[in-house]
């Protein structure tokens, strides 16, 4: 798989083209080389430590999607990406170097360019971790919040006043 087809497919989601994409195309490129495969429910699970352009890759060329569940954020600010595959019960971590761009005053074009023509073990320190993936999701009953009357999941209900209230309404209660 090339890596200048994967990128087209990341662009035409993401909307355009930038280094935090190519770092999730290259990520996504390195799983799907290393027997993991496009994920139609959950076999492929992945938990990111950032929220920047990158994830936008994982999604698109992995199914690895935050409405299916199998895309888990810790807010952590790195660009580590952590994949477990149920099918094959690999567990794999790829962190960004820090070395990479080091001591260069790059333009974003020249950090895309660099990005393209790398190999995923260029830019990532890559292990196998332990296979200990995140549960899958769960769907579960919602009823109404007895304040506003909008459907909640149960187990996001507070039970507050004798009521079992949302948490905007929650919040909006406790700060009056
Ligand atoms: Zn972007
Ligand atoms: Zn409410």
């Amino acid at each position: 798989m090339e890596t200048k087809d994967l990128m087209e497919k990341a662009v035409r989601f993401h909307g355009h083209i930038c280094p935090g994409l190519a770092m999730g195309v290259l990520a996504a490129k390195y799983v799907l080389e290393h027997g993991s495969k496009y994920s139609h429910d959950e076999e492929l699970v992945v938990v990111v430590e950032n929220d920047n352009c990158s994830v936008d890759a994982l999604q698109v060329i992995l199914g690895t999607t935050y409405g299916k569940g199998n895309l888990i954020h810790n807010d952590y600010g790195k660009n580590n990406y952590n994949f477990y595959d149920r099918n094959n019960k690999k567990a794999v971590k790829l962190a960004l170097k820090a070395s990479i761009f080091k001591n260069k005053k790059l333009t974003r074009d020249e950090k895309i360019q660099i990005l393209m023509n790398s190999k995923p073990e260029d830019i990532f320190n890559i292990y196998d971790i332990k296979f200990d993936p995140p549960g899958m999701a769960e769907s579960e009953d919602s009823s109404p919040c007895e304040i506003c009357g909008e459907l909640t999941m149960s187990s996001r209900l507070m039970f507050y006043n004798d009521s079992d209230i949302c948490v905007p309404c929650y919040k909006k209660l406790r700060s009056e």
